[in-house]
């Protein structure tokens, strides 16, 4: 059903003790296969001070990374040698030198010398064959399919750590022509591969096209098919450049608009809810971009778009105060629940959070979108302009209804709720619970029942 694939895509599975709060990244952190830890505080109910930890900053998931280690706690210099060892281990085999190395020879083979390995994710060299013979390969790996890598390589769908939803190409073709029409003529993909490679197709094809890319995302398989100033192997919820400094020194270059040429950050996260995190990562890129200018533009923040669903829209201000929210409906094409449709259109609750100036964000009108000129920015067919709250107050495309005693408009599918003394589903338990919402932050109610994942 609709709420509980929701829910599960919002937020991790694994129950998570109600009151675990992120502290962020921490100096002199310890390191996992995926860069420094971050640091958590589990309280007990009732306790003030909770016993802080260490775990890994970009898997849920105890099975993809079980790093853990309490702050305080003595870690003998054989256990770290061990842990040293094994995070080596644990690297990719070939680096991204011979992968790009790997990438000029298998471009040379002809058509029916091109093989995939469907099992390892792999380019193939001839030599290499034996070894995969009992494997799925694809043969005739043409270039068009080495041009489109996110439709060769499979989706990493595990929900708790890649959590790897492709756009479709409506949206892709949407965020690309939009980035084009404001004048961007460099695009920092963290996390949207597909828009990345959109962009690097265009290139590579068309003449006049003169935007270029640069790719940050923690799925390695990509380095197989760009170079090292076209892919970062990046972590973004601790901001680890695995190939160290010069992979930091290649972003910062691309981050320097050289000949006028304006950069924008499209980022695109797994929605399992280390907005703090996020928050953070993004703020250093934002800083490594104000530090290519010594005059430091102005005061100006890094434009981006941050592609999030809308119930996450609090959380986002809170970090970043300049952004608002825009009413396009981002969709998925590995993602039955995001996905448009042709006929009987499913809501995709993934919206574009961006700190550039609302009106100057066009939404197509074929798809029904229109400009409210008392709001100064575009929003969706349903969403109706309430006299009383002087806004266009929908955040899911329905038509929201205003409650006076809340002074507020709700989902349509709200009531006033006299015991809560706020607007709610109409089958709720009015007993409060004592922590926060994991999906929204707010007291009342637990992650299962959060309003805000609600649907009609
Ligand atoms: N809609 C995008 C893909 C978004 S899915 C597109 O079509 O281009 C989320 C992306 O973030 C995936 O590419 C995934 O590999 C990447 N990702 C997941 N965890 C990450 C992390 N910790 N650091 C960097 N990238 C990550
Ligand atoms: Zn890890
Ligand atoms: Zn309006
Ligand atoms: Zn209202
Ligand atoms: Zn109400």
């Amino acid at each position: 059903d609709g709420d509980g694939a929701m829910a599960a895509a919002a937020g991790p599975e694994r129950p998570r003790p109600a009151a675990l709060a992120l502290l962020g990244p921490a100096p002199g952190a310890p390191c996992c296969p995926h860069g420094p830890a971050l640091l958590f505080v589990k309280t007990s109910q009732g306790k003030e001070e909770g016993r802080r930890f260490y775990a890994c900053s970009a898997c849920r998931d105890r099975k993809d990374c079980n790093f853990f280690q309490w702050e305080d706690e003595k870690v003998s210099e054989a256990r770290l040698a061990a842990r040293e060892e094994y995070n080596r281990s644990q690297q990719p085999c070939f680096t991204h030198r011979q992968n790009v190395d790997r990438y000029k020879n298998f471009v040379l083979l002809p058509l029916s010398k091109r093989r995939f390995c469907q099992e390892c994710q792999q380019l193939l060299l001839p030599a290499e064959w034996k070894k995969h013979s009992d494997h799925q390969l694809l043969c005739d790996i043409t270039t068009a399919q080495l041009k489109s890598p996110s439709q060769l390589l499979y989706p990493l769908e595990n929900k708790k750590t890649n959590a790897q939803y492709l756009f479709t190409d409506r949206s892709c073709q949407f965020l690309l022509n939009l980035l084009i029409d404001l004048g961007f003529r460099r695009v920092l993909s963290v996390g949207t591969p597909r828009l990345h490679e959109m962009i690097q197709s265009k290139a590579s094809q068309e003449k006049e096209f003169n935007v270029r890319g640069l790719l940050l995302d923690i799925d390695f398989r990509y380095s197989q098919f760009y170079t090292e100033d076209e892919f970062c192997h990046y972590n973004m919820f601790n901001h680890h450049f695995f190939g160290g400094e010069a992979a930091r020194e290649t972003c910062r270059k691309f981050l320097c608009e050289e000949n006028g040429e304006r950069v924008i950050m499209v980022a695109d996260p797994p929605f399992g809810g280390l907005v703090e995190a996020l928050a953070s990562s993004f703020k250093k890129l934002m800083a490594m971009w104000s530090e290519t200018e010594k005059e430091g533009h102005d005061n100006r923040e890094m434009p981006m778009f941050w592609i999030f669903p809308y119930f996450f829209e609090s959380r986002i201000l809170d970090f970043f105060p300049s952004f608002s929210m825009m009413d396009y409906q981002v969709d998925y094409d590995n993602h039955a629940l995001y996905k448009h449709g042709k006929t009987g259109r499913r809501q995709s609750p993934v919206r574009i959070f961006t700190n550039l100036t609302p009106s100057m964000i066009v939404l197509p009108e074929e798809e029904g979108y229109r400009f409210c000129s008392v709001c100064q920015r575009y929003v969706s067919s349903g969403n109706q302009h309430c006299e009383i709250c002087n806004s266009c107050t929908s955040k899911d495309g329905r038509r929201w209804k205003h409650c006076v005693l809340c002074k507020k408009c709700v989902k349509p599918s709200w009531f006033h709720c006299n015991n809560c003394k706020c607007c709610t589903l109409q089958q709720h338990s009015c007993e409060k619970t004592d922590s926060g919402c994991f999906v929204c932050g707010k007291a009342g109610h637990k992650r299962s029942a959060c309003p805000s994942l609600s649907r009609s």
